[in-house]
């Protein structure tokens, strides 16, 4: 009979505008794995429509600060520079992990390098980009929700995290969201296949 698996962390990653969470969202409806998402915390303000606890914890800068200095995230980063602090809190890693479940983090390039590099087991790590700095460029202006400047320091960011692409174990491009979710479900099933004994 076959044993269940080991519980495993999973790392969605890449710049900014690839369409990491969108290709998380699916992922967590349609793949037939036992995935959770780690809700990060971030001081950033809820967008319309977010909810506290569920897209993110939305925490004020002290609250993030006491929680930082009492060691309750795996990793935190200030992301784009613009005072907004982001991270994954311990406790969401390890009650998801503790119930089963595999748990994803879908976080920026400067937090999974720092995940990768200080655990002691290996993450299953994802790079997400859209295949090129062109078609990314082409997307940040699609959303229509950013400045000229905005976007022009997120396409800087962007070519510094693509330099990045080759500490992960995946390289996603993200032509078709349908083809992306599939593909990354296709590899976790691999993976669960690898570490279930018969
Ligand atoms: P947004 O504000 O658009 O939701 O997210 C901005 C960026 O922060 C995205 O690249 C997202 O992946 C990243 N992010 C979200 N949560 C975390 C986290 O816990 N840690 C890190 N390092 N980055 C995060």
């Amino acid at each position: 009979m076959a044993e269940p698996t080991s519980p495993r962390l999973i790392i969605i990653s890449g710049p900014s505008g690839a369409g990491k969470s969108t290709v998380t969202r699916r992922l967590l409806s349609d793949c037939d794995l036992p995935l959770r998402l780690s809700v990060s915390a971030t001081t950033r303000a809820p967008r319309p429509g977010e909810r506290d606890g569920t897209e993110y914890h939305f925490l004020s800068q002290q609250r993030f600060r006491e929680l930082r200095d009492q060691d309750a995230f795996l990793e935190c980063k200030e992301v784009f520079g613009k005072g907004h602090w982001y991270g994954t809190l311990r406790s969401e890693v390890a009650d998801g992990l503790a119930a089963g479940n595999w748990i994803i983090l879908e976080i920026d390039v400067q937090g999974a390098i720092e995940v990768m590099e200080h655990l002691e087991t290996d993450p299953i790590s994802l790079f997400i980009h859209p295949g090129g700095m062109d078609e990314l460029e082409r997307r940040l202006r699609d959303r229509g929700t950013e400045t000229e400047a905005a976007i022009q320091s997120r396409l800087e960011t962007a070519a510094g995290e693509m330099r990045f692409v080759h500490r992960y174990q995946y390289e996603i491009i993200n032509g078709s969201v349908d083809a992306a979710v599939a593909q990354v479900c296709q590899i976790l099933r691999d993976h669960q296949e690898k570490h279930t004994c018969s």
